[in-house]
């Protein structure tokens, strides 16, 4: 049951080649088909979220890390009446774009690429996986996905300026995206904050000590959890903290978002497009929360050494690697070095390296630039 803002199937502006409709699945639906059985999504399985060194299998990986943005996603979307085949198809794509090693890939590919006055950007880099490089169909190129979908991967977290990327004009720069993709980057946040929490303690870099110390609705939580459960094991008490945590922000981004689309009287999806701002969103006391969790995960998490140390050393990995094809564009592989007619070496470059997972990129690091240096 749609909410008279959702985005109903039937409004979509339809795909880059226009292709008969399936017997019994939406657009949307089948479109969430196409990034399940792609080749990019599978190599999610092998990308870093936040922790490289698999000391643990309980870590989070972008694969489970994008399930669970799915799992949220699709709550929040069906709670307030919203297209959730488009919101569970966004979140399942809204990571793929990513490079190796998580954040330290993005930077490091972003700075190589500064050099030559261009950036890398994940969600840019998503566009060009579904538009370009996903090769399954006899008759076009890419998943030829509809244009909403292309537009909540470009928009995820994220504005453009039409000047600045005169590429992406089609897309609506002047627009919010409909509310269906707003939800992917709560969802985005809430699943990670609390993930991170619980990989950390999984780590042995958080403890559970620190973080009642160090955030106060946390030890609230605890204390409500004790109460009911003192005898029970704190491993439990802590995933149950956790638990309540990303419940009461779910419910609080529910609530908030739909008092927010009332006032703002919001009664079609082209009204919540043009409305001024994105409408998805906590309420200020939840905000103050959330950016409270995401401060303390940086101040003793991201910022550990532990972390700090392994993200300069990947930093590396990828540098070394992209300023080796940029000396030997004759050793890329041949699919790539075709690519050369129509693109920079830099772009194609920075194209292999993003699409490869932790795995390949370490091999290649150690064939190539370990196996060189080695003295004979
Ligand atoms: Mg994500």
């Amino acid at each position: 049951m749609y909410a008279p803002y959702a985005l109903r199937p039937e409004e979509s502006r339809g795909r880059r080649y226009p292709e008969k409709p399936h017997a019994y699945r939406s657009d949307f639906q089948r479109d969430r088909d196409r990034v399940v059985h792609s080749r990019a999504f599978r190599r999610l399985e092998s990308k870093t979220q936040v922790f490289t060194n698999r000391e643990s299998d309980h870590f989070r990986n972008r694969l489970t890390h994008t399930i669970e943005v799915a799992q949220i996603a699709r709550t929040v979307a069906s709670a307030l009446g919203l297209n959730s085949d488009l919101t569970e198809t966004l979140a399942l794509v809204h990571d793929i774009g990513h490079p190796p090693f998580g954040h330290a890939g993005e930077q490091a590919l972003d700075r190589e690429m500064r050099r030559f006055s261009d950036i890398f950007d994940h969600n840019l880099h998503a566009l060009r996986i579904v538009e370009h490089f996903e090769l399954r169909y006899p008759e076009f190129r890419g998943l030829n996905l509809t244009f909403e979908v292309r537009e909540g991967i470009i928009k995820h977290s994220r504005d453009w300026n039409a000047n600045e990327f005169p590429e992406l004009a089609e897309y609506l720069l002047d627009q919010r995206p409909p509310l269906e993709a707003q939800v992917i980057d709560l969802a985005d946040e809430l699943a990670y904050n609390t993930a991170d929490l619980d990989d950390g303690v999984e780590s042995g870099i958080l403890s559970i000590d620190l973080i009642r110390e160090g955030l106060p609705q946390f030890e609230r939580v605890w204390e409500e959890v004790d109460q009911n459960y003192p005898e029970a094991l704190p491993k439990l008490k802590f995933s149950e903290c956790l638990r309540r945590i990303l419940d009461r922000m779910v419910t609080d981004l529910i609530h908030a978002t739909g008092h927010r689309i009332r006032a703002a009287r919001i009664h079609r999806a082209s009204e919540a497009r043009q409305y001024p701002e994105r409408l998805l969103g906590l309420s200020a006391e939840a905000s103050a929360e959330r950016r409270a969790i995401k401060q303390f995960l940086h101040d003793h998490l991201y910022s550990s050494p532990v972390l700090s140390q392994d993200r300069e050393r990947l930093e590396d990995v990828i540098s070394e690697l992209f300023r080796y094809w940029m000396a030997h564009p004759e050793d890329l592989p041949l699919s790539y070095q075709e690519q050369l007619e129509g693109e920079k070496l830099e772009r194609v470059v920075c194209d292999y390296i993003a699409g490869m997972t932790d795995n390949f990129i370490l091999r290649e690091h150690e064939a190539r630039i370990v196996e060189q240096n080695r003295p004979g």
